[in-house]
């Protein structure tokens, strides 16, 4: 092509284009080439192409087709490498003879970057959901979210309570929710050995039981929350039920396409093990009150006596009184109701002891916190008159009830007053013991064991409710931690320091009212 042919065109275009003899030297060379490549027309022209760029078309295809488009691999004038779309023409004179090539072409560099980051970044992500402990699932939630806009449309707008009266709809969102994608762990997990059983419809995966926990994470995705996580049950192929947890990632991006990325883990053993810990301290618990009775046994035992020999020196008066000539029949009657009263005190004496011997499961229901421990301290009246303890009794007016296993609530407040007592038995000085029932700050029910006995030192102050931590000759260092766990699975607060204002330990508990 002859400069004149090419004019200013030539240099207007925004491609490349290179014009080369036969040999391969360079005889065009336009001001894009320049751009790209970042030599001059002048250091450039008469310069073997090959050399001074690198990357060059296969010569055969270009002579048999006198075409060839394809990428090639350059280098620019700086040492940096490009890549090039390139097409290249081959130009014959007026006898068919082959006389110039002619090359335009195009920096592809960033384009081919950006491309290889994305297909690096989607390796790696591909490595991530293959590699990790846990069990991915790629889920394709597109069905959902078109459920959820005709929803809107019927003029629906609080998800949350549509889902809970129409418990059909949530099983339909789940169902209609298609396993995309699973990794190895999943597989582990859920399936049988071939992830592509695992593919398909949600709700195979996910139980009746289970329904809320996938509305609420469905509620949690369409109210911008970034991501949501729960504790739930979900089951296997073959049907067996277990704990997880699960996590979902709801990133706008991909939320807007339909597609979400939902990680399980197999809690069962952490839950079973919790389980077995519950048990465990429900059992400590019973038998820490089996030996707490034994050893109040005197003091029970004299509890049931008074009402016993009240009842026997009633009835005997009331034999008495038969025997006379004329009855005086409402003093007999009057006897009588003492007589019925003292053997319903005697039984109920009973039943509360059988109640702390018994080996139940807790049940928590709404009792007032001044009758528990009104009872409980009935176990200790004689054990503490026994050991010259007064115990003075104050009790708030008026407080609200707290849901609580009435047993275990007694149990506690019986091992802190026992406690109490015992910190006492060598004392000097006043040999008191106050125990108060109030309401905190928070509406929360506080109960306070408070004794004018040596106290706790220091160091002990930290240990005191930790297992097996004792003091005393004797003891089992069971009670105050049993107490703890008590306090603690009914949603309470237990803690003990000394006394201030004067001798002694003061030992706290506070639960939350029954209907805060
Ligand atoms: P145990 O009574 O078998 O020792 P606890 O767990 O009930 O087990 O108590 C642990 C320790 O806490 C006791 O050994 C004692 O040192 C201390 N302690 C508990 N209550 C009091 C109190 N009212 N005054 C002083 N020390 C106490």
């Amino acid at each position: 092509m002859d400069p004149a042919e090419r004019g200013d065109l030539f240099d207007l275009v925004h491609e490349s284009i290179v014009v080369r003899d036969l040999a391969g030297r360079i005889t065009a060379w336009n001001a894009a080439s320049a751009a790209l490549y970042g030599w001059s027309a002048d250091d450039a022209l008469g310069r073997a192409a090959a050399d001074l760029l690198g990357g060059e078309a296969p010569e055969a295809d270009l002579l048999a087709t006198g075409r060839w488009d394809g990428e090639l691999r350059r280098r620019a004038a700086d040492g940096r490498e490009l890549v090039v779309e390139a097409r290249w023409t081959l130009r014959r004179d007026a006898t068919g003879q082959p006389r110039e090539i002619i090359e335009t072409a195009r920096d592809i560099t960033e384009r081919r970057q950006a491309e290889t980051a994305l297909r690096h970044s989607e390796y790696r992500y591909r490595n991530l959901f293959q590699a990790m402990a846990a069990s991915f699932w790629e889920l394709d939630f597109a069905p959902v979210g078109l459920m959820l806009r005709q929803l809107r449309k019927s003029g629906v707008s609080d998800y949350a309570a549509y889902f809970a009266a129409n418990p059909a709809f949530v099983r339909e969102m789940i169902r209609v929710t298609e396993v995309l994608a699973v990794n190895e762990e999943s597989v582990k997990l859920f399936g049988d050995g071939d992830a592509s059983a695992l593919l398909g419809p949600c709700d195979r995966f996910w139980p009746e039981g289970s329904s809320d926990v996938y509305a609420a994470s469905v509620v949690a995705a369409v109210s911008g929350r970034p991501s949501f996580s729960r504790e739930t049950r979900l089951r296997t192929l073959d049907g067996r039920e277990f704990d997880a947890h699960f996590t979902a990632c709801f990133p706008p991006e991909s939320v807007a396409d339909g597609k979400l990325l939902i990680g399980v883990i197999d809690i069962s053993k952490r839950v079973l093990a919790q389980r077995q810990l519950h048990d465990l301290q429900a059992e400590f618990a019973h038998a820490a009150r089996v030996s707490m009775l034994g050893e109040l046994t005197a003091s029970i035992a004299h509890e049931v006596n008074q009402p016993l020999a009240a009842i026997s020196t009633n009835a005997s008066a009331g034999m008495r009184w038969l025997s006379r000539a004329e009855p005086d029949l409402d003093e007999l009657r009057g006897i009588n109701t003492r007589v019925v009263a003292d053997a319903q005190r005697a039984a109920a004496i009973i039943a509360r002891v059988r109640d702390m011997a018994m080996r139940r499961t807790p049940e928590a229901q709404a009792l007032s916190v001044n009758a528990v421990v009104e009872e409980a301290l009935m176990f200790l009246r004689h054990e503490s008159q026994g050991k010259g303890v007064a115990i003075d009794l104050a009790l708030g007016a008026d407080l609200p009830d707290v849901l609580a296993d009435r047993t275990q609530l007694q149990q506690v407040v019986v091992n802190l007053t026992a406690n109490a007592i015992q910190a006492m038995g060598a004392a000097e000085g006043p040999r008191e013991i106050r125990v108060t029932t109030a309401l905190d700050g928070d509406g929360r029910v506080a109960v306070t064991v408070s004794d004018t006995g040596p106290g706790v030192t220091p160091e002990n102050l930290p240990r005191l409710f930790d297992s097996f931590f004792t003091t005393k000759a004797e003891g089992m260092g069971m009670g105050l931690p049993i107490c703890r766990s008590i306090i603690e699975t009914h949603g309470g607060a237990i803690w003990a320091r000394n006394n201030g204002d004067g001798p002694g330990a003061c030992f706290a508990f506070t639960l939350p009212a029954a209907h805060a």
